[in-house]
């Protein structure tokens, strides 16, 4: 293995096809990595280190981008079929009144685990290995990667090798050190209703209440099946301190939501606050590159987004497209096809990154802004 990027580049181009790749994290980006290679021919394997498909987690906005990829996986129809389509963004103040209604083109609330069940099954059997934690990669004395160890001892060797193994990444630590996520601003608080009932009192509608000074917000969408994923939203600088466990996030939801108009609520009496969790929302300055030498970042390891974009997993299943269009195209030189897929997606990164972090000014200062208030969603 030693070398043989280099013999690569030097000899005439040899398909990608047939050649091993090896995939770190079977979340969103890593299964549709492995959809998309799978179909060019490579032979794939993702390790993950849950042991089981239980899939924790709730639910996203998929929007525009991400769907045109699943369709572009050959996913489109199965797709279709999860979650719940969102046909408007609606923004309330926190007595009711309805102070903006837009139309979403097409966007739609989905639970994590059907997504996932879904690139799951478009893999070959025994692609996907689970209890599988990568403890680092091994490279040989000229930098290139050659195998995946895991942390019982063992390895798997490979020609080429995908991080997707999250927001926090070690993989990406270990090829740009320098990069850091940013310091927290707005802490987020989510949760999940079983109601078919308010569900459809909600409607195909992404919905936010906002407090008018800025700083507070609860949002909510629904994702099928009679669920609603919710979330609320809250100054660091004004409700500084950790919120830790079920109770203290209710506590606090209670007492700077319980008042509010409109469903929330009927929203909160429907909740059960075991299922809450507190999320991070750093983002991350875009990476010089996402490649070094035949090691690729894809999805959250490879760019972090604040969740006012609503476009992580739209970026993810992008990034898995891209990453194939620029290896099927690079006649068999592995490290010019992720040169090409560092450069095809660092603006779009850039981009959204930018406006991320608008929108979060909007959301801390929004009387810094006198145009109409935006949508939280970047297509
Ligand atoms: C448990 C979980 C729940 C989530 N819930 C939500 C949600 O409700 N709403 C939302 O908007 N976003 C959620 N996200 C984030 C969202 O899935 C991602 O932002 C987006 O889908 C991009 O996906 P990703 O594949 O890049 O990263 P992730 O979804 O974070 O997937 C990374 C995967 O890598 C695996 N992994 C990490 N380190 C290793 C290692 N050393 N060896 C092997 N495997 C490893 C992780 O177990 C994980 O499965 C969740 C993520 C996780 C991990």
């Amino acid at each position: 293995m030693s070398g043989m990027l280099e013999r690569h580049n030097a000899a005439a181009p040899l398909p990608l096809a047939g050649r091993r790749v090896a995939i770190i994290g079977g979340g969103v980006g890593g299964l549709a990595a492995a959809v998309r290679l799978s179909q060019q021919g490579w032979r794939v394997k993702v390790f993950e280190r849950e042991v089981s498909r239980k899939r924790v987690g709730h639910s996203f906005i998929l929007a525009g981008a991400g769907l045109k990829a699943l369709m572009q996986l050959g996913l489109g129809d199965d797709a279709a079929r999860c979650g719940s389509p969102l046909r408007a963004y609606e923004l309330f103040a926190p007595d009711g009144t309805r102070l903006l209604t837009t139309a979403l083109s097409s966007a739609r609330g989905i639970r994590r685990k059907e997504l996932l069940d879904v690139l799951e099954a478009a893999v070959p059997p025994g692609v996907v290995e689970l209890g599988r934690a990568v403890d680092g990669l091994e490279y040989d004395a000229d930098g290139v990667a050659r195998a995946v160890r895991f942390t019982e001892g063992s390895s798997h060797e490979a020609d080429l090798f995908l991080a997707a193994d999250g927001i926090r990444s070690p993989t990406r630590a270990q090829l740009f050190p320098e990069a850091r996520l940013t310091d927290v601003q707005v802490k987020e608080l989510v949760c999940h209703v079983e109601d078919r009932a308010l569900a459809d009192l909600l409607g195909p509608v992404f919905r936010k209440y906002q407090c008018p000074q800025g700083g507070r917000s609860l949002g909510m969408l629904p994702s099928g099946d009679g669920v609603i994923v919710w979330f609320v939203q809250l100054d660091v600088g004004r409700w500084p301190g950790s919120i830790v466990g079920a109770a203290a996030i209710e506590a606090i939801v209670r007492r700077e939501f319980g008042a509010w108009g409109g469903l929330v609520g009927r929203l909160l009496d429907a909740t059960d606050f075991r299922e809450s969790h507190t999320w991070t929302t750093a983002d991350m300055d875009p990476l010089p590159a996402l490649y070094r030498r035949n090691v690729a970042l894809v999805g959250d390891a490879a760019h972090a987004f604040l969740p006012f974009t609503s476009h992580g997993v739209s970026a993810a299943l992008v990034d898995s497209l891209a990453l194939g269009d620029c290896l099927s195209a690079a006649e068999g030189c592995i490290e010019t096809g992720l040169a090409a897929y560092s450069r095809a997606r660092g603006p779009d990164i850039a981009r959204v990154v930018a406006a991320g972090r608008t929108l979060r000014d909007r959301f801390l200062y929004p009387k810094r802004f006198t145009d109409e208030p935006a949508v939280p969603l970047v297509q």
